[in-house]
């Protein structure tokens, strides 16, 4: 098995052997050793922290995860979209290692170093806009998101903040806030942070008056609300994933980001893009919201990064960004020097082999297969997504678009026994949503798709044919 041209195979740690790229099943899913490990977790960490698929990992490269029972899994989720350009990738290894080996902490607030600032530099040339920009950087993507409203409360001297329906930000108590769905995310941990508004968005596969108008409508809505209930006056932010994430995977219908992006800029409104999941290369843009040439005046970083460290950004408009006094914005940790390495060997990667493109093939390769089984199986309601951002969401048979959540966990299920590492997601959890590293080779990619289509056809009842 061979991975395409384009990309090297992956090296091992060091140098060492490369982990093969090969799907290979020698145990049940979970293995024993898994099982093992998974009774010390249940006694060890709390119930709280939950587990998509009860394997543990040995090592993991290119496409796959092996696990500690040596069996080698299609990875078609790259830990949430965050191993974009591969788990240990050599330049994330090499720069990370050399600053492990200098230095691995000093806050970079008490004496600051220049793995930080080049970071900020590629910030500044990789997102939309040719203004002066500047960041800040943080841990996590729900860190960078509460730093956005920060940062766009102090700018405006407003409070109001304006999210979306299927949005999600994170678990912190803003973001959780700004979060839509209640279960897992929110249930029986508010009260939530006030000043948060929600209004609809532009989800064209249901609004209600059917796709044609949807960008047009919700857009209207949302200006609707936010002038007549909220105060355009008295709202400081519009945070929005130009791709929505965890909600579903949901590509808000076209014209609706440059509308809000419009009406933001008329009233002194900060439009802040949450490209945590959407970002670096993911769908085969730098970041989701060029698509439609949309400038955001603070961006949010995260996810992929970094190659796995953990690093999160705010970007924009250095006027808005300079606004807080200083020692305003921090935190011990944030933009350490050895997540910092990492990035600027990930940023080194995502150019080198030109993800973007790759990102681009990926879709060309799996949107046309997706494409023609949602041809065959009545189940799928819709194909969507960009790049290596892609889904399908499940409907109940019979022509209507109830959800089915049931189906969309039995086929991750089957994946999951078949080694085919895959997620879902979804504000009615009917959504199945493919994430593969941007390395993965070409074989791999097709032999997770044969899977999917297996699981389709096992799983399918007569009912749900078309
Ligand atoms: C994952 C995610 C977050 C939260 O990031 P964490 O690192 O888990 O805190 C925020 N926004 C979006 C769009 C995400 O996908």
């Amino acid at each position: 098995m061979t991975t395409t041209p384009a990309v090297p195979a992956p090296t091992g740690p060091a140098g060492g052997p490369a982990l093969p790229q090969r799907r290979k099943l020698v145990t049940a899913i979970p293995g024993p050793k898994s099982q093992e490990l998974m009774a010390r977790k249940q006694a060890a960490v709390a119930d709280g922290v939950g587990t998509v698929m009860p394997v543990f990992v040995e090592r993991a490269g290119g496409g796959i995860v092996q696990d500690v029972d040596g069996n080698a899994l299609i990875d078609f989720g790259s830990g949430i979209a965050v191993t974009s350009v591969g788990n240990s990738a050599e330049a994330v290894v090499r720069r990370a290692a050399e600053q492990l080996s200098r230095f691995t902490h000093t806050c970079a607030m008490v004496t600051p170093y220049e793995g930080y600032v080049e970071v900020c530099e590629e910030l500044a040339r990789l997102t939309p806009g040719d203004h002066a920009k500047k960041s800040a950087l943080f841990n996590s993507g729900a860190e960078a998101v509460e730093n956005a409203v920060k940062i766009a409360r102090y700018a405006t001297g407003r409070q109001a903040v304006v999210v979306f329906e299927h949005g999600y930000h994170g678990r912190t108590n803003l973001t959780m806030a700004l979060t839509a769905k209640n279960m897992p995310y929110k249930h029986g941990f508010g009260p939530f942070a006030p000043e948060i508004h929600r209004v609809p968005v532009a989800y064209p596969f249901r609004w209600l008056t059917g796709p044609e108008h949807c960008a047009e409508e919700a857009a209207a809505q949302v200006v609707d609300q936010i002038s007549k209930q909220i105060g355009a006056q008295n709202t400081a932010a519009i945070v929005i994933e130009p791709l929505l994430g965890e909600g579903g995977f949901i590509e808000p219908a076209r014209g609706f980001l440059p509308r809000l992006a419009a009406f933001a800029r008329e009233h002194g409104i900060v439009f802040v893009a949450d490209e945590i999941q959407s970002g670096f290369c993911r769908t085969g843009q730098w970041f989701a919201c060029e698509d439609e040439n949309v400038v955001p005046d603070l961006i949010t970083t995260a996810k992929g990064i970094a190659g796995g460290l953990p690093l999160s950004a705010v970007t924009g408009r250095a006027e808005i960004m300079d606004a807080a006094h200083a020692g305003g914005l921090g935190g011990t940790y944030g933009g350490n020097p050895v997540a910092c390495a990492a990035a600027l060997g990930a940023i080194e990667t995502m150019r080198e082999l030109d993800l973007n493109a790759r990102a681009r093939r990926i879709e060309e390769i799996m949107k046309p297969r997706l494409a023609e089984l949602a041809g065959r199986y009545e189940t799928i309601g819709e194909v969507r997504g960009r790049g290596a951002m892609l889904a399908v969401e499940l409907v109940r048979p019979g022509g209507g678009r109830e959800p089915d959540p049931e189906a969309t966990a039995a086929v991750a299920r089957y994946c999951h026994g078949q080694g085919l590492l895959v997620l879902t997601c979804g504000t009615y959890g009917n959504v199945l949503r493919f994430l593969p590293p941007l390395v993965i080779g070409e074989d791999l990619l097709a032999e997770g798709l044969d899977i999917l289509e297996t699981a389709f056809a096992t799983l399918s009842a007569p009912v749900g044919r078309r």
